[in-house]
């Protein structure tokens, strides 16, 4: 039998999503992802991009605070003994999204661990296919598979990651191991401009590293960076080695000239990628209607709708400019209410 409405995906807009759906009775099927190394370091694995960070400070309803005892009660033994102890304040990023899976489940939403990879949209019931190789059909979709932060591809910089290596300053930026000290930027749009911006409360210096002699960032953005007292560009200079080691993380930079192949060494406690993120759209190629960048297109205004009457889409994966844990949960609520709606308008 077709499900009512089946999500893929397990980042903030999944979770969200599904809560709605189980709340609305729904009884949605959620795919959370293959936990499969690959994925994993791809930055594409179970539960997003916030498994993969640190301390999470700006989502509303996580003041500081001792979690431990929350976390105990809240999450079930089965997983909470896997996870790490409670060691500090606030809450992590991995926490966060165990307490959102937690809280789809308690509300009866159905969670596999498996990967959808292969779609067809063509007739109703949509029919889906697992990595796994399993078969399932639903009334409507909610695609909400994320984007994954673009790095560089180098060793040293997966060494590093949560060392000092970041790809979201705006999540890392105030934390303390980048404060009062000089911090490296890369890229030339208008998100490491604002990064470089935003990092200059924070830091002593910060270095945007752009590979070209011209900013990519708009006129406005790109005059603000040139301004910025604490900032300095390094131009026509790409990163072929983030330097550190085990006990302080990153400590350095090494650049080398894209006009004529020289090395210098830059001394930083940090190093932010903002060269542009990668949605998880390969599966939905000819299926959905994309931009440019290949992000899912909003069809109607201020409406989840997809291309496809009945797939709805939520979360960075159809949003390449917010891109934050907060604004993801709203899409996915919207998501859910959007499929809701459907539904009920086909009798379903
Ligand atoms: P983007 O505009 O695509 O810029 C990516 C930057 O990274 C480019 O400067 C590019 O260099 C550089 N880059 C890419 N691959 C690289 C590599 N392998 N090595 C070194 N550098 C590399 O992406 P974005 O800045 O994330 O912006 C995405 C969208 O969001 C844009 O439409 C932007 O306008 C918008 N946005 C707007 C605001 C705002 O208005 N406040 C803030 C953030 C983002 P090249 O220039 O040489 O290609």
């Amino acid at each position: 039998m077709a499900e009512k409405v089946i999500i893929i995906g397990s980042g903030p807009a999944g979770w969200t999503a599904a809560i709605y759906a189980a709340r609305a009775s729904l009884e949605p099927l959620l795919f959370e992802g293959a936990p499969i190394q690959e994925y994993y370091d791809q930055g594409r694995g179970p539960l997003g991009q916030l498994a993969m960070t640190t301390e999470v400070e700006n989502y509303p309803g996580f003041p500081a605070g001792d979690m431990g005892a929350y976390l105990d009660d809240s999450i079930d033994d089965s997983l909470r003994k896997y996870m790490a102890p409670h060691e500090k304040t606030g809450v992590s990023g991995p926490e966060l999204m165990e307490l959102m899976r937690q809280q789809a489940k308690n509300f009866g939403t159905r969670i596999i661990n498996d990967d959808i990879s292969e779609v067809d949209f063509t007739e109703k019931p949509f029919k889906l296919k697992s990595l796994g190789g399993e078969s399932f059909e639903a009334h409507s979709i909610i695609i909400a598979t994320g984007a994954r932060a673009n790095y560089l591809g180098l060793e040293s910089e997966s060494n590093f990651k949560n060392r000092g290596v970041s790809a979201c300053a705006v999540c890392d930026g105030a934390l303390p191991r980048f404060r009062d000290v000089p911090l490296v930027v890369v890229g030339g749009g208008d998100s490491a401009v604002e990064e470089a911006d935003y990092l200059s409360k924070f830091a002593s210096k910060v270095y945007l590293v752009h590979r070209r002699d011209k900013l990519r960032a708009s006129k406005i953005m790109a005059q603000r960076a040139e301004e910025n007292p604490k900032i300095e560009i390094l131009w026509n200079s790409k990163p072929v080695e983030v330097l550190g080691d085990d006990e302080n993380g990153v400590t350095g930079v090494r650049l080398q000239s894209t006009v004529d192949d020289s090395e210098r060494d830059v001394a930083a406690t940090g190093f932010f990628l903002a060269i542009g993120h990668t949605p998880n759209t390969d599966f939905l190629q000819g299926k959905l209607e994309m931009n440019a960048k290949k992000y899912l297109t909003w069809t109607v205004p201020f409406r989840t709708n997809t291309s496809v009457e009945g797939v709805f889409a939520a979360g960075d994966v159809s949003d390449d400019y917010y891109r934050q844990a907060v604004t993801a949960a709203g899409t996915g609520c919207m998501s859910a209410l959007d499929a809701e709606r459907y539904l009920a308008a086909q009798g379903l």
